[in-house]
């Protein structure tokens, strides 16, 4: 015996992970769910055949190919790119992780436009980053003056610009993407573009890649794909930088079977294509609805649309939707976005059942 404390005790974090909230994203359990900016549909059942064929060839008892060769040379070629300018990784959450890890640290600093994705800020902390806010305009677009002027004096190692933003669906214009990308390179920085959205909007900063600019593009299968549920996203960027995303990844993070399922998944471009189309088809129509309705609605650029209900408070027109089982994100509570909710565009009836409840509560 060594004399052993009786009562159990709580062992102490790190002074900055104790005092965070952590990354929420609260579930309930309702008919309509437009919370997540997950697909509304899945992806073909010839994708799950695919799938299940490729399972069925794994070599389980072997390490998977810690290069994920074939992987990162499918999607290179998608993207017109080399696969050495590819880093895939368990969602492109994951791939942010990685960046800041090689990139971020103590005694350096990310750059972020609020509001935003909560997940860079949060992701920069937790590898001991330093946080450099800047603000976006009241309509949520960047002014590219400012941001250069926040990067020139922050000098961040990595400036993150989510196009289109999450939550406010703002698509930046290519010339705020390139000013960015001066700004950034002035001062030794990498900027990340997160475009988790990119294929519902009209534009993307893939064409500015090149090995002699420190700039990276983040996808992700997790929307567009229809495959959230598989946890896969990537990179895209100069060879150099990937090269130092490799040593942070932990060895063989990307599991044979997931590796074989990002493959297979592009093998049905048709099928996403179609979806994409017919999910910025219903976006439309929701945002035309809406701008029927006392609320003020945001321009969106992906897969969901940011409201404020006039006169009403967001968080209880929150409640009022779960009431009749539709459930949305609640933003309302969150810095710049009081009042607000954010709806994801689902199928053409659910989005008609969002409506029909909407206006009721709002009548
Ligand atoms: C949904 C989303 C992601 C995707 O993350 P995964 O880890 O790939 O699921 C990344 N960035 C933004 C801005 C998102 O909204």
């Amino acid at each position: 015996m060594t004399g052993a404390a009786a009562e159990p005790q709580a062992v102490r974090p790190r002074d900055d992970i104790a005092l965070m909230a952590g990354y929420h994203s609260p579930q309930l359990d309702v008919a309509v769910r437009l919370n997540t900016n997950e697909s509304p549909l899945p992806p073909p059942a010839a994708f799950t055949e695919a799938v299940s064929a490729a399972a069925s060839t794994v070599a389980w008892n072997r390490y998977p190919d810690r290069q994920a060769v074939e992987l990162r040379s499918k999607i290179a070629a998608r993207h017109g790119v080399a696969p050495e300018q590819v880093f895939a990784a368990n969602g492109s959450n994951e791939v942010l992780q990685c960046l800041l890890l090689a990139y971020g640290g103590p005694g350096r600093a990310a750059a972020v436009f609020e509001p935003t994705y909560a997940l860079h800020a949060h992701l920069a902390r937790v590898t001991g980053t330093v946080v450099a806010e800047g603000e976006r305009g009241d309509d949520f677009t960047l002014d590219p003056q400012a941001a250069a002027a926040l990067i020139a004096d922050a000098r961040p190692a990595v400036t993150f610009l989510c196009s289109p933003n999450n939550p406010s669906g703002t698509v930046e214009p290519p010339s705020a993407v390139a000013s960015l990308l001066d700004a950034a390179a002035a001062t030794g920085g990498v900027l990340c573009v997160d475009e988790a959205y990119a294929e519902f909007s009209p534009h993307s900063a893939l064409d500015l890649i090149d090995d002699l600019m420190p700039l990276a593009v983040t996808r992700t299968y997790s929307k567009t794909w229809a495959m959230a549920g598989a946890r896969l996203g990537y990179l895209i960027g100069p060879a150099w930088l990937v090269a130092e995303l490799e040593k942070v990844a932990l060895p063989y993070h990307l599991d044979a079977l997931k590796q074989a399922v990002g493959v297979a998944a592009l093998a049905f471009v048709d099928d996403m294509e179609a979806r994409v189309s017919a999910i910025v088809a219903e976006r439309n129509r929701l945002t035309d609805r809406l701008g029927g309705l006392p609320v003020d609605v945001w321009s969106s650029g992906a897969n969901f649309v940011l409201i404020r209900p006039r006169h009403r408070d967001g968080a209880e027109v929150w409640r009022q939707l779960v009431d009749r089982s539709i459930l949305v994100r609640d933003c309302s509570s969150w810095p710049r976005l009081e009042g607000c909710l954010r709806v994801t565009v689902g199928t053409r009836s659910e989005n008609d059942s969002f409506l029909a409840a909407l206006e009721e509560i709002l009548a």
